[in-house]
């Protein structure tokens, strides 16, 4: 599947919809997810054009890589995560149910969370 420039996570790196932005660097932007699932919900996404996790692992470069896992560092420290936790979704496709084909990392926490499918 090739990448839809038209996805709402490409219009936002875009600067053509706005978002409530956690981080920035040359690697990735974080910021609120609109409909948030537990009292901290951030998505982190790559800069780079990359429709997926798998997509990324394939394409995106070692630098880009470790851009994104540096930014996750920061995020979750400055987010004040790291001492009661917090889990880290990637849904990837139908069965994984992505509904924004731009890859995103979701960073969920601020309370204990339920079973990890809370539908099985
Ligand atoms: P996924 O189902 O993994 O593709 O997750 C997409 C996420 O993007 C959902 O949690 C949505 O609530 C979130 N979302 C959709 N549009 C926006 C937006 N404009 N700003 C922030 N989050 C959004």
């Amino acid at each position: 599947m090739g990448y839809d420039n038209d996805n709402i996570f490409a219009k936002i790196l875009r600067g053509d919809i706005p978002n409530k932005t956690v981080y920035e660097d040359d690697f990735v932007l974080a910021f609120h997810d609109v409909s948030p699932q537990a009292p901290v919900h951030v998505l982190v996404i790559p800069k780079g054009a990359y429709v997926d996790i798998a997509d990324f692992s394939a394409r995106a470069s070692h630098t880009e890589k470790a851009g994104f896992f540096s930014a996750v560092n920061t995020i979750v420290s400055e987010l004040g995560l790291n001492e009661q936790g917090f889990r880290t979704i990637f849904n990837t496709g139908d069965h994984g149910g992505q509904e924004v084909p731009h890859m995103h990392m979701h960073i969920l926490g601020g309370e204990k969370l339920g079973a990890m499918l809370g539908h099985k």
